[in-house]
């Protein structure tokens, strides 16, 4: 069966060749490493020694979003041809095979939308993107649940799912950080980011749709989406703007130190959602160039967006907005906006 890896060793070619499914099948390295492929795009990496981390990394789930795709490819390639070593249980998943073929963000639904259950609700399991966000949940709960918590070796669960954003950014690197129902935010976590050269964090104040909070609620994970950048075509991403995110994320993998000093609140942006603006009308519309870059602010009063009668202003002070869309469906949120926010009550 590692025949079709072994010859390329290419798993993303892999699974862009079978984006529906692919019977599992797995193979032991000769470093001792157990291989599984579980699905098209689904692979795991158990060391033969004893681990205390899970780490599951994730890219693609915006199937345009191409430099970490890139990343894990990559890391995937280095592990199978034995040039990477693994001394944690690792999952590597490639969300949305079908739109990374088609160079799309999404086939028909939007995938990080659709977690927590999300992917049942309503009309259900009607589209492949329900179908994937049900079957990644199973995956990261049969991962996760692979090694099970013992009294003597507690056992650390991590889950980074990688993005590029759409547009340009005033913070170039951004990571969400999902709601932690009150749970301190960790100070480890914050300097992994900061290793990984991510210095503006996003505090969710909210349970969420995406797969970071999924996997931080459901599993006790901890758990991130991390925006590396601007989206651009395959190949033509600049590797070097995510050279930090890589040498870390190896890092992690290997169970090394990542080079990062203590902890400085002072080094970070932090933002919390000050709310939510959904398009209610088709005359929603954005009063802002195309063109804006996330996390980009107005003085107060000025005007955002309109839609019908109703009109969105600043409110706040140092008030923020990110991930502008006009073009989403009625209901559907068409921008963010965010206020400066602060860990230092609830940090651990
Ligand atoms: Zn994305």
């Amino acid at each position: 069966m590692a025949q079709q890896l072994i010859p390329a060793d290419d798993f993303l070619k892999l699974t862009l060749n079978n984006p529906l499914g692919l019977a599992p099948f797995g193979f032991t390295l000769a470093n001792g490493i157990e291989v599984k492929v579980w699905d098209s795009g689904v692979i795991s990496f158990e060391p033969a020694g004893e681990t205390t981390e899970d780490v599951v990394l994730s890219c693609g789930v915006h199937g345009n979003e191409t430099a970490p795709i890139e990343i894990c490819a990559a890391i995937v390639q280095d592990i199978l041809t034995g040039r990477l070593a693994v001394n944690v249980r690792l999952l590597v998943l490639f969300g949305n095979p079908p739109a990374i073929n088609a160079g799309t963000r999404e086939i028909t639904e939007n995938l990080n939308r659709l977690f927590s259950g999300h992917h049942s609700k309503g009309a259900g399991l009607i589209n492949p993107e329900r179908q994937r966000a049900k079957a990644l949940e199973q995956y990261v709960t049969q991962f996760y649940q692979g090694l099970p918590v013992t009294n003597n070796v507690m056992r650390n669960r991590s889950l980074y799912d990688l993005h590029t954003a759409i547009r340009g950014s005033r913070f170039e690197k951004f990571a969400v950080y999902p709601y932690l129902h009150g749970k301190p935010w960790r100070q480890a976590e914050f300097t992994f980011l900061a290793a990984c050269d991510v210095y503006t964090v996003l505090l969710m104040q909210t349970p969420a749709s995406t797969f970071s909070y999924y996997a931080s609620n459901e599993h006790g994970a901890n758990s991130f989406t991390i925006e590396l950048g601007k989206v651009k075509p395959f190949g033509q991403n600049d590797m070097a703007r995510f050279a930090k995110a890589d040498s870390s994320l190896r890092a992690l993998i290997c169970n090394k130190p990542v080079k990062s000093g203590a902890f400085d609140h002072s080094q970070f942006n932090m933002y919390q959602v000050y709310r939510s603006i959904i398009k209610q009308t088709e005359d929603f519309k954005l009063h802002f160039a195309d063109d804006i870059e996330n996390f980009t602010s107005y003085p107060l009063g000025s005007l955002l967006a309109t839609d019908g009668n109703i009109e969105y202003r600043v409110e706040q002070e140092g008030e923020a907005l990110i991930f502008p869309n006009a073009n989403v469906a009625i209901g559907q949120r068409a921008m963010l906006m965010v206020v400066p926010s602060s860990v230092i009550d609830n940090l651990q």
